[in-house]
């Protein structure tokens, strides 16, 4: 694995070049803050009466339309929702790219799956930061930044890869390191892991393990501290130590309850699972769901959301935060 440092990466590729940051939500607030702040000349790309116009601009970011931004940009940065995107290239994107511009993204989605397509005289870099736009602003400002990931789709001037890294030192990602990955490896493994473990997975295990203490009689209010709010402590230890860090914290009973029973909780059904859900995001199965789910409006995910809003843990911890002062 190829790993980039800020020793490694020069900046001055992009001395003489405008940054458009398409969007000034979580990604493209942060983004564009930090590559300004980093010395770059950068400007913020939206859509007139949008939201978050004023914000970028009290922030002092120059803004401009998606259009104007695309004119007066040699690297056009889209960090708007994966949904929207290719809507938005077609329309205020492609019909002002010139001969050697950059098309740039956080997420390889658009050209993996083929949404967006590129005109061969342009290239198209990826520059992906391995957290959300809270935390790359958040540590850039106390001086390090988050790891990131780094791709070339399409290279016509010959230094894509330099543009790509500039960026990312510029977002403070060099700081801990940027990997070089492919938009297919990044696109899939992304999916994979906000499906399997990190959105989905985790999800479904603290529902299930609540459920089961609440329906066996015991108070919701434990129920709620066992299998949700202390998952955040265990994290942090395998987070900072490893599986083997954590075990050592843990009590001996815990280390052995833990490790003996931890097998019938992910099965082998639940393994073949994984690899069927891995199948359906390479074979594109997933994103056609998605695609066609927007198309019609998203009834599924608008009925998911209310399922979720009205699970039992969602009411009991909501209840919890407010007493222990995390939640208003
Ligand atoms: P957000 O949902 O935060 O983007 C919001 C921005 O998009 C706002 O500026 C909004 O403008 C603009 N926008 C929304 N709809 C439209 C539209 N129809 N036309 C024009 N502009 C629109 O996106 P994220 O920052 O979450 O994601 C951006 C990219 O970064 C994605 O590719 C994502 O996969 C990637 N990424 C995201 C991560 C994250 O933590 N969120 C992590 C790593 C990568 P307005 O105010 O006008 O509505
Ligand atoms: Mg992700």
């Amino acid at each position: 694995m190829n790993i980039c440092y800020e020793k490694d990466v020069d900046t001055q590729v992009l001395a003489d070049k405008t940054i458009a940051v398409i969007g000034y939500g979580s990604q493209g607030m942060a983004q564009s803050r930090n590559m300004a702040d980093s010395g770059l000349n950068v400007v913020v790309g939206l859509r007139e009466g949008g939201k978050s116009w004023q914000k970028a601009h009290d922030d002092g970011m120059k803004v401009m339309n998606i259009e104007e931004a695309t004119n007066v940009a040699d690297i056009i940065h889209i960090l708007i929702p994966d949904e929207i995107q290719a809507g938005v290239f077609e329309q205020s994107i492609k019909p002002y790219l010139k001969e050697g511009n950059t098309i740039s993204f956080s997420h390889g989605y658009n050209i993996h799956f083929g949404y967006i397509k590129v005109p061969k005289n342009i290239n198209v870099i990826m520059i992906a930061p391995k957290g959300p736009g809270a935390m790359v602003r958040k540590t850039y400002l106390e001086g390090f930044g988050i790891p990131g990931l780094m791709a070339v789709e399409q290279d016509f001037s010959g230094n894509s890869r330099e543009l790509a890294l500039a960026m990312g030192k510029g977002c403070g990602l060099a700081r801990a390191g940027i990997l070089e990955t492919t938009f297919q490896e990044e696109t899939e493994t992304d999916l994979f892991g906000e499906q399997a473990v990190l959105c989905g997975g985790v999800t479904e295990l603290i529902k299930a393990a609540f459920k089961t203490l609440v329906d066996a009689g015991y108070q919701p209010e434990l129920a709620y501290f066992e299998t949700c709010h202390e998952l955040k402590l265990i994290v942090d230890l395998i987070y900072e130590k490893g599986f083997s860090g954590m075990w050592n914290d843990v009590s001996n009973t815990a280390e052995f309850g833990g490790l003996s029973r931890r097998s019938r909780i992910i099965t082998s059904e639940t393994q073949q699972q994984m690899v069927e859900i891995l199948t359906d995001i390479q074979e594109g199965k997933f994103a056609k769901d998605w695609a066609l789910e927007n198309q019609a409006g998203l009834p599924m995910l608008k009925r998911l959301r209310e399922i979720e809003s009205e699970l039992k843990i969602e009411k009991e911890g909501s209840k919890l935060r407010k007493l222990c002062g995390l939640e208003k």
